[in-house]
């Protein structure tokens, strides 16, 4: 079978590789890929929103299966095009992807279905907004309702950084039409975990979890940022709370999609905070975490062709996972979330320890065949070890030997999972 993923980054790359290894897989394609994917995909040159010619694609070359990576092209109704072609596709129709694109729907459907997550509300009008935030008090967190690339979601820690915030929202439209409507809510107390599940309408198989690392800097100082580092497993989530959260989180939620006739194939996300009154849900996400499916991926001893055909036939596939532990780092242009330069030569990869796990995200080849800056987060280098320690060793060991100058990376991914109990 012939096996097409969307997408364009580190996460698309992870996917790409695992599809690869499959013995079901004959040529794997990236719609557009990036640089770095040669290893095991045939990029082409179709971006992610041109869906005419990825069907079209799909049709001349014998596609058996199609994987979308990015939230976008779901929002904009990918998985439906595909789906109304009878094409074979794993990702969420529009309707369902909702559960990303929209804070305020994510927020009702879980205040109707009695799922745990921040108190909170929805406002369009600047002055109630303020009125809920002077009543409230501070730390309160003001969220952007529709996508905003990870920079939509603001923890106030100040009456007066949530009001200017919400001036920046709603009175500025810092966000276009995505800031129009803005969710204030609660600010909740704990260590966040990213649970991933394969879904299929009321069916769902859960995978390992992970914890990711948003901050830009070294102990979790600095801007949000799309993520810049991740581990798997979680040690200090304990096996009670990953079964309470399937429980009352990811088990009632597909249930409750499937009620409102949005029922969801594909990989759902739930962004998960462990509270003193168990899990809550932070945000959930329609689709594979990056950087989380660089990490979590890895440790699939399955086969996630065979994985994603026996759960879009209806059945209930059973996943084999590695004990091993893999935990990324991810190398960024300096100034990354905010401006940053492209261009820039990387160093020559091929001197890292094969054990290594190199994602590509934001690189380019110049005709030298130089491996060029072209984006905020550029690559992500992932180990395995024994234990987390050692992954974590291993990673930084390799990327201490290269020279990364334009480029920083965060030097104390894992430590808080090194160094803590569990909860
Ligand atoms: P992504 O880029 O992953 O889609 P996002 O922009 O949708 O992220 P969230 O994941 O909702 O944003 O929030 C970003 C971060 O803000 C969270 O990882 C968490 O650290 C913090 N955060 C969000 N909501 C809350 C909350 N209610 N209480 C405390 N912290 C929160």
């Amino acid at each position: 079978m012939n096996v097409l993923v969307i997408g364009r980054g580190g996460r698309e790359h992870a996917i790409c590789r695992k599809v690869s290894e499959s013995p079901l897989v004959e040529q794997v394609f990236a719609a557009p890929g990036n640089a770095g994917m040669s290893d095991c995909a045939t990029c082409i040159e179709i971006n992610e929103h041109e869906q005419d010619q990825l069907v079209e694609f799909a049709k001349q070359n014998d596609i058996g299966l199609t994987i979308i990576g990015p939230e976008v092209p779901l929002l904009e109704g990918l998985a439906n095009r595909f789906r109304a072609e009878s094409l074979l596709v794993f990702g969420p129709n529009k309707e369902a992807a909702e559960i990303e694109g929209s804070k305020s729907f994510a927020k009702s459907l879980m205040k109707k279905y009695q799922i745990p997550t921040a108190e909170y509300e929805v406002f369009t009008e600047f002055d109630q907004a303020k009125d809920y935030v002077l009543e409230k008090g501070a730390p309160i967190v003001i969220k952007a309702d529709g996508l905003a690339a990870g920079k939509g979601v603001v923890v106030a820690n100040t009456i007066e950084e949530a009001v200017s915030t919400l001036e920046e929202f709603l009175l500025q439209n810092k966000f276009g039409s995505s800031s129009a409507k803005v969710v204030v809510e609660e600010f909740l107390e704990g260590e966040e975990f990213s649970f991933m599940a394969f879904v299929n309408g009321t069916n769902l198989v859960p995978l390992e979890i992970a914890q990711d690392h948003k901050r830009a800097f070294d102990g979790d100082q600095g801007p949000n940022t799309g993520g810049m580092g991740a581990y798997s497993p979680v040690p200090f989530i304990s096996q009670d709370t990953i079964h309470q959260a399937y429980e009352t989180i990811l088990k009632p939620v597909t249930e409750a999609l499937v009620l409102e006739n949005r029922s969801f194939t594909g990989i759902l996300y739930a962004g998960l905070i462990h509270t003193a009154s168990g899990p809550k849900v932070i945000e959930f996400n329609a689709r594979f975490g990056d950087p989380e499916t660089q990490v979590v991926l890895p440790r699939m001893e399955s086969d996630l062709v065979e994985v994603i055909l026996q759960l879009l036939n209806g059945e209930t596939p059973i996943i084999e996972w590695d004990d091993e532990a893999v935990l990324g780092v991810v190398i960024a242009a300096n100034g990354y979330p905010e401006s940053y330069q492209k261009g820039f030569v990387l160093p020559a990869c091929e001197s890292i320890d094969q054990n290594v796990l190199l994602f590509h995200a934001g690189t380019v080849k110049n005709d030298k065949g130089e491996l060029l800056a072209n984006g905020g987060r550029l690559l992500l280098a992932a180990a395995r070890g024994k234990t987390l320690a050692d992954a974590q060793s291993n990673v930084y060991k390799e990327l201490e030997k290269l020279n990364w100058e334009n480029c920083f990376y965060r030097k104390d991914i894992g430590n808080r999972a090194i160094n803590h109990s569990v909860v």
